[in-house]
């Protein structure tokens, strides 16, 4: 297993406690996007129909019962919690479709994750995070949960170990022989191994690159704000998010102890620069501002900075590798990785071991 973000740490816990011998390499680079997400899990996003739709049936059914295990197996809070979430705008015919197509798709497909839908009155939504534009209406959905990137992958890591996987600091790049990959070179040590699940998210491009393949996949830049609200509790708040590109991809969140989130940049063009920069602040918080004017007295307490691993399809990459035997791709989540990664590791390790995924994984192949 190469990387030890929220797949790939999903991953090796989901096959060490299958039995199998795991080895996790894991570089710490500067900017994993699993350290940097907001964490919103909303799995109905980014589409209810097409390639996405029964990855992401799947994964609200799944994700409530795989976060206890993990907590069971790890005996750490992942820090998952459907808490429901706030679609706002001034709107209202606008947030009044989004209801009535929530609500037909819910009833139509057995959408149980995405809870009850209701359409909130301006003032009704600040009821339910306090620091609002009062002038705001919404459409709750009670389904919609949130997880902190950092303690689900924490979490994932020590059920892991537990479950016998071995954790290997280092740089891995790919060791192959003939049309096969037979393991990984880590700091100058071989891992000879059956299989090499490549979780590596945006960096995962330039691992395959002495293979020769050419991936479509490349980091998005996110700049994060976190801020505290002194003497507020604010672990049952909900998700905040904007109705279409009414303040760009914007959103707040909170977390237990007054910590409230506010997001983020999407950067196509930054590279690998992690640094947080004069624009990207001022975007974030002046959206954060607008939507959140309650939030001008909290205390900045960090940006967070991290690449998302996009793909030029937005769809995953998860599969095996036509031409090379023994390598799994399990990356290219986008904006939608904490949403999403935890089923990706289920899946990658289904694959590792060549078990027949329950969804039909066709058009996320990597060589598609
Ligand atoms: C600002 C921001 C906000 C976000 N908000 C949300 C949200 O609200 N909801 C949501 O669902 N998603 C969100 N996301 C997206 C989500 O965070 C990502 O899609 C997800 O974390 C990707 O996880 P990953 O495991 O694929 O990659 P990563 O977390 O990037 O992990 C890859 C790991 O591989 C390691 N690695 C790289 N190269 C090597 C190597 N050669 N050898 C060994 N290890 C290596 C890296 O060090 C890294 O730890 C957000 C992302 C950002 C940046």
């Amino acid at each position: 297993m190469v990387g030890a973000g929220i797949v790939g740490a999903t991953a090796a816990w989901q096959l060490a406690r299958r039995g199998v011998r795991v080895d996790l390499v894991e570089s710490g680079e500067t900017g994993p996007a699993t350290a940097a997400g907001a964490g919103i899990v909303q799995p109905w996003r980014p589409a209810a129909s097409g390639p996405w739709a029964d990855y992401s049936d799947l994964t609200g059914a799944l994700y409530p019962q795989l976060a206890a295990d993990l907590a069971a197996e790890s005996g750490q809070d992942p820090s998952y919690a459907a808490v429901g979430g706030l679609t706002v705008s001034r709107d209202v015919a606008g947030l009044r479709d989004t209801a009535t197509a929530l609500e037909s798709a819910r009833l139509s497909r057995g959408w149980t994750g995405v809870g009850e839908v209701a359409l909130l009155a301006p003032g009704e939504a600040t009821e339910r995070f306090p620091v609002l534009d009062p002038a705001f209406a919404a459409v709750w959905t009670g389904g919609v949960g949130r997880v902190g990137g950092r303690q689900f992958r924490d979490a994932a890591l020590v059920a892991a170990e537990r479950a016998g996987a071995v954790r290997r600091p280092g740089r891995a790049e790919l060791l192959t022989d003939g049309g096969r990959v037979r393991g990984v070179l880590v700091d100058g040590q071989a891992l000879d191994g059956d299989v090499v699940v490549l979780a590596a998210g945006a960096w995962t491009t330039e691992l395959c690159a002495p293979l020769g393949l050419r991936l479509g996949l490349g980091p998005m830049r996110g700049q994060i704000v976190h801020v505290e609200l002194p003497g507020r509790e604010t672990a049952g708040w909900p998700t905040v998010m904007t109705l279409g590109e009414e303040h760009g991809h914007h959103y707040a969140l909170a977390f237990p102890g007054g910590r409230v989130v506010v997001g983020a940049t999407r950067e196509a063009g930054a590279g690998f620069d992690s640094r947080v920069t004069v624009a990207g602040q001022h975007q974030v918080l002046d959206a954060a501002l607008a939507l959140a004017p309650g939030l001008a007295d909290a205390t900045v307490l960090e940006t967070r900075v991290g690449f998302r691993p996009v793909t030029t399809d937005g769809y995953p990459l998860l599969g095996a590798v036509p031409g090379w035997a023994g390598l799994v791709l399990a990356t290219g989540l986008g904006a939608n990785g904490l949403t999403y990664g935890p089923l990706t590791g289920v899946l990658a390790a289904d694959l590792a071991v060549g078990e027949q995924p329950p969804v039909d994984l066709t058009p996320f192949r990597p060589d598609r």
